[in-house]
């Protein structure tokens, strides 16, 4: 790491910068200087994903383009030989020109398929490249980046511009190669002819290009600002065709309440997309009449020239072609630098959001040069740990002080929101303290990367994953470098209880599970359970944390998991956490849990005499079952 997130002692999250303040301080150079700084990235991107391609392509449009003007100069000299040679010419005499011409047609028309083709494939390797790069980065940022709202916008938007708008820049910049290439051989042919034709021209085209930056500039500001707004409609979009909440939502009729309020942000993007459009349309009407005067003006000249005797009526013509050629590429230029402009204001995002890997917010894969904790451990210590997430002011955790000890079997447990959860996720490296210390055999973990604390552990939450993968890959992916190993796989799910249901499924191992794709067989919640328990007995690591992960096997199960959890997790470190107090009576020490501090430690029965908060919810919870108060 660069720079660790605070000095030895005490971690704070707020010297730890977020990704939108790491971003938002390379936001103070956004502005227009950086668009060649934008369209180079560009270049090396796509050269990056696409090279051969880009390359192709670029050939093509600029030999395209050089043809086109080629033709201009083959039908000059044409109506040349019409104007000198006493009689119409033979045909036999014009043979080289027209099949020079007819090459040259041939040549555009060609030159347009072919590189039509390669961007086709550059689009995809483009799209490949820079969707892998936001996996890499999503995959691995810190887990708090995603209780940061302003992270997942980024994200979302670095998500749906990675895969069209390096495309984007770089067919602008093809097709600024292509139109130049054009535009210059044109420009030539009308220097030769009129060098004042020229003059008109470029004066024409300033006001498009910058009117073109505008349009592209509103477009990018409104995209933006939709975001948020984008976000939350996919979401509620999700609720409504999702599996999981399908349930739900048929149950409650709630449909036609979410359906509702889709529609409104639906409505409100529209209405501002409507105020947006008119902006870019009023744009286009002034640009397109710019272009149309200019053209009209460079016909009145032309004429003028003629009746003045400076150009020749065969000039005049091809002058008028190279004019008529010249607006239509002028046009695509302009468009070429507008999308040009546009893709790099978009790309700024995916660039930016590149920058978060070179950010603390990524997990170093270089370990820092002081000893590795060791692959197991006798201690680890939280010392007045206290946590708060982002978008809260209060702490969820404060002052824990709590030592566990090699094979020990701990439970935490405590009512809803008192803090369970937190602990097990800095616990598990998930996130790391906001204040204290949480130490690996003396060793403070903060100046670690986290990615070296979540080696040493296993944790199974309640809302663990449910691969739609195969049963095999769903408990070798515990350890994915041993996925293929069929016996330690069975082992450990023989250790879950997964292993009887798993083997009577059609194809045992290799059957997949999940509804979802065809041939997938769904389990209980029950069985997923099991399958994530055996995940996590396959996974070797010393520290094992069950957070709820039982909480929809019945009773006797959960009880049975948790009594065996010492035999069967082979001498690891356990911590438990259940909302069933019968199920945890077998540990070492129970640790509760009261408005994120700890209120009791002790085994069972010294808590039970003690009778505190824990005896309390304890018979609570017993007279319940008995059908007492
Ligand atoms: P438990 O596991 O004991 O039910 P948690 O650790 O999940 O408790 O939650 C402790 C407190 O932290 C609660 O007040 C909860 O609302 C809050 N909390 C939990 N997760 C988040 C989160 N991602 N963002 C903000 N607050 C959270």
């Amino acid at each position: 790491m660069t720079t660790t997130e605070s000095g030895p002692g005490a971690t704070t999250s707020g010297a730890r910068p977020t990704i939108d303040e790491i971003l938002n301080a390379s936001d103070n150079r956004r502005d227009v200087r950086r668009l060649p700084e934008l369209i180079v990235q560009a270049f090396r991107l796509v050269m990056a994903a696409a090279a051969r391609q880009f390359i192709a392509a670029a050939v093509l449009q600029v030999v395209g383009g050089l043809a086109l003007a080629g033709q201009l100069l083959v039908v000059r000299r044409v109506l040349q030989r019409f104007e000198s040679a006493p009689g119409i010419p033979e045909i036999a005499d014009l043979g080289p020109d027209l099949a020079l011409f007819g090459v040259l047609l041939a040549l555009v028309a060609m030159s347009g398929v072919a590189a039509g083709e390669q961007r086709r494939i550059m689009a995809e390797l483009v799209a490949k490249y820079t969707t892998g790069r936001v996996l890499d980065i999503s995959s691995r940022v810190d887990v708090i980046e995603f209780d940061r709202p302003a992270f997942y916008d980024r994200l979302e938007r670095a998500r749906v511009n990675a895969s069209g708008r390096p495309l984007q820049i770089a067919e602008g910049v093809i097709g600024i190669a292509r139109g130049g290439a054009t535009v210059s051989a044109l420009g030539v042919t009308l220097l030769f002819l009129e060098p004042l034709l020229i003059l008109v021209l470029v004066v024409g085209v300033a006001p498009t290009v910058v009117l073109n930056r505008v349009a592209s500039k509103i477009l990018y500001r409104f995209a933006v600002a939709q975001t948020p707004r984008d976000r939350r409609r996919g979401y509620l979009f999700g609720i409504m065709s999702r599996k999981g909440e399908a349930h739900e939502v048929r149950s409650f009729g709630s449909a036609t309440y979410l359906r509702g309020e889709h529609d409104e942000l639906y409505d409100q993007r529209l209405l501002d997309l409507r105020i947006m459009a008119r902006k870019r349309f009023w744009i286009g009407m002034c640009t397109a009449l710019l272009a149309s005067m200019v053209t009209v003006g460079t016909v009145l000249l032309l004429v003028m020239f003629v009746r003045g005797g400076r150009l020749s009526a065969t000039d005049a013509a091809i002058a008028l072609g190279a004019v008529i050629l010249l607006a239509g590429q002028v046009r695509g230029l302009a468009g070429a630098s507008g999308s040009l402009y546009e893709g790099a204001l978009f790309l700024r995002e995916f660039t930016d959001f590149l920058a978060v890997e070179r950010s603390d917010a990524i997990e170093r894969q270089i370990q820092p040069p002081i000893p590795p904790i060791a692959d197991s451990f006798q201690t680890i210590e939280l010392r007045d740990v206290g946590f708060t997430y982002p978008s809260r002011s209060e702490p969820s955790l404060s002052g824990i002080d709590l030592t566990l000890h090699r094979g020990e079997v701990i439970a935490l447990v405590g009512e809803n929101g008192s803090g369970k959860t937190t602990l097990t996720k800095l616990l598990a490296g998930l996130y790391r303290p906001s204040s204290g210390q949480l130490l690996w055999d003396g060793i403070d973990t903060s100046e670690r990367p986290l990615t070296e604390l979540r080696a040493h552990v296993t944790v199974i939450f309640q809302d663990f994953a449910k691969y739609f993968l195969s049963a095999q890959q769903n408990v070798g992916i515990g350890v994915p470098s041993a996925i293929g190993d069929l016996d330690s796989v069975s082992d450990a799910a023989m250790r879950a209880g997964a292993d009887g249901f798993i083997r009577d499924l059609a194809a045992g191992y290799d059957s997949l599970l999940g509804p979802s794709f065809v041939g997938g067989s769904d389990l209980s919640i029950g069985q997923w359970q099991r399958v994530a328990l055996a995940r996590a007995y396959f996974r070797e690591a010393p520290l094992l944390i069950l957070d709820e992960p039982t909480a929809a096997i019945d009773p006797r199960g959960e009880f049975e998991i948790f009594q065996q959890v010492r035999t069967l997790s082979q001498g690891r470190t356990v911590v438990l956490v259940s909302h069933r107090f019968s199920s945890c009576r077998a540990a070492d020490r129970i640790v509760v849990l009261d408005q994120g501090r700890i209120v009791e430690v002790g085994p069972h029965e010294d808590l039970m005499s003690a009778d505190g908060l824990y005896a309390e919810l304890f018979t609570l919870q017993a007279e319940g079952y008995r059908g007492g108060v």
